[in-house]
């Protein structure tokens, strides 16, 4: 039988912030590793977009060597802690895994964890060059990408320095995803760890503002990798949405997990919702500000213009909010956000959809059925349908050539049209994953490490 992560009880959780999934046991652990088949030919790493040895470490877990099973997995990432908890696992290696045939793959993902939470300050060894390197490297943005990067540099030898505009590094591990589903200290532990290697962090730091992508040039940086993310919100474009308590997901979710806000008056950001909450989109980030808002003593709504088997957020995550008590407007388009006599808001005019055939996406188009318009009572409405690149950095360097989606253009070896920069994570595929932002930033370091090599060749 595979053994489940075990959880707090909702009615206990939504009281608090603290992490909701509670790890495996040792022995949970080492009977799900003693279930590994260890296929010769495992599917289940082809399906790790950074290519973990998989069979591997869960051997050394059935062996009871849980700081082994950490170094070897450690080999290829750089953060399992933060992507044994919020991977995709069962759109990954899992789904690769012999064993889902039967509905019942390897618990790969609880394993990672059970392996990364190995408690010791003492488990690496350090990587030799790291700490004599002299070879100077920018990485512009602090997020799973950034920090990939900058650690395997780092891990080759070069001198690192990554920027972060921030006050903390992490990106969305710290402003977007709540406490609840990833604690700050495991976000903090892997940090420190790259910074073990020897990456230098620079926080409150604006590249293209405080320094430009040719500043850092002068400051004699052989290479850079900008990795900073899709940030910017996106609106729904219809009328209202400049009430109060119409928040984006973003503004939201940075108050209350980045500013505390949810501490509020001991931190000093506050935040401002109401009895009703409506969360537009059923992403990840939906269902965390459906959750943040149950948390702030709130009722959540989801209200999303498809149905449930369409929604793109992981399936752990949508059984969390509604054992949490979050409800779902489904097949619901909103159409204008409504106002009390003092601006804030006090409804949604909302039209049914129903579904036609797929669109580009894959799924089923929703289309409005006439006359269907009604009025939810909500006071809050967030917007949490995605997120676009962050547009700061390729406006002020317009030499930085970039999709109409804003999304910067790089070849396949992940250098944009400045010889020198290169791209990776969000920032070039639109919103997307933790571990798809960490192995553009694997490969980015390769390519870095060529290109670098290379110039030092021909000069
Ligand atoms: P980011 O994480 O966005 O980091 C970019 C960093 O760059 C930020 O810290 C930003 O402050 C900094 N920056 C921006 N501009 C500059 C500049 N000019 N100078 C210096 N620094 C700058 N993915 C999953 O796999 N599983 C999940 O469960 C999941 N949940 C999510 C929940 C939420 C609320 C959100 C928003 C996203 C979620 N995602 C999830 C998606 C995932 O977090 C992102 O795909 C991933 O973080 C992208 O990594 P990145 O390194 O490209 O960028
Ligand atoms: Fe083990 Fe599944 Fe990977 Fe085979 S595919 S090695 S059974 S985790």
């Amino acid at each position: 039988m595979r053994s489940n992560i075990a959880k707090r009880p909702a009615l206990q959780r939504i009281e608090d912030f603290f992490e909701v999934a509670i790890g495996l046991s040792k022995s949970q652990a080492e009977n799900e590793a003693k279930r590994c088949l260890q296929c010769k030919d495992p599917f289940c790493v082809k399906g790790c977009p950074v290519e973990i040895d998989i069979p591997a470490f869960i051997k050394l877990i059935g062996a009871g060597k849980q700081k082994e099973a950490l170094e070897k997995i450690k080999e290829r990432n750089n953060l399992p802690a933060i992507c044994g908890r919020v991977c995709p696992q069962e759109n990954q290696c899992e789904a690769a895994c012999v064993l889902n045939k039967k509905k019942i793959p390897i618990n790969i993902g609880a394993l990672e964890r059970y392996a990364a939470d190995y408690k010791s300050k003492k488990t690496f060894s350090k990587v030799s060059g790291c700490f004599s390197a002299t070879i100077k490297v920018a990485v512009v943005g602090s997020g799973p990408a950034g920090l990939t990067c900058a650690a395997d540099l780092a891990k080759l030898g070069y001198q690192v320095v990554l920027f972060e505009s921030l006050h903390l590094p992490g990106g969305v591990l710290v402003y977007g995803i709540p406490e609840f589903r990833l604690p700050k200290k495991i976000v903090q532990d892997e940090v420190d760890y790259i910074k073990s290697l020897g990456v230098k962090i620079q926080t409150d730091t604006l590249i293209g503002n405080t320094y430009s992508l040719t500043d850092l040039f002068s400051e004699s940086y052989k290479a850079i990798f900008i990795a900073v993310g899709a940030g910017l919100p996106q609106f729904l474009g219809i009328r209202g949405e400049n009430l109060a308590r119409v928040y984006s997901a973003n503004e939201f979710l940075t108050r209350v997990n980045l500013m505390k806000a949810y501490l509020f008056p001991a931190y000093a950001t506050p935040i401002n919702i109401g009895k009703k909450v409506a969360v537009i989109g059923a992403g990840n980030v939906a269902f965390d500000c459906a959750r943040v808002a149950r948390r702030l003593g709130s009722e959540a709504i989801i209200v999303y213009r498809r149905t449930e088997d369409e929604m793109p957020a992981r399936i752990d995550e949508i059984d969390n909010a509604r054992e949490e008590g979050v409800t779902f407007q489904l097949l619901t388009q909103p159409v204008g956000i409504i106002a009390d006599e003092e601006g804030f808001v006090k409804g949604i005019e909302c039209i049914k959809m129903r579904l036609g055939s797929p669109d580009a996406s894959g799924r089923k188009k929703p289309i409005p059925i006439e006359g269907s318009n009604f009025i939810l009572d909500v006071d809050t409405v967030i917007v949490g349908i995605g997120q676009s690149p962050n547009p700061l950095l390729s406006r002020l360097t317009p030499e930085l050539k970039t999709n109409p989606d804003g999304t910067v253009i790089v070849n396949k070896n992940f250098m944009t049209s400045i010889p020198g920069i290169f791209a990776g994570g969000d920032i070039i595929t639109g919103a997307d994953t933790v571990i798809s932002a960490m192995a553009a930033g694997k490969k980015a370091a390769v390519a870095i490490d060529k290109y670098i090599k290379r110039g030092m060749k021909d000069g």
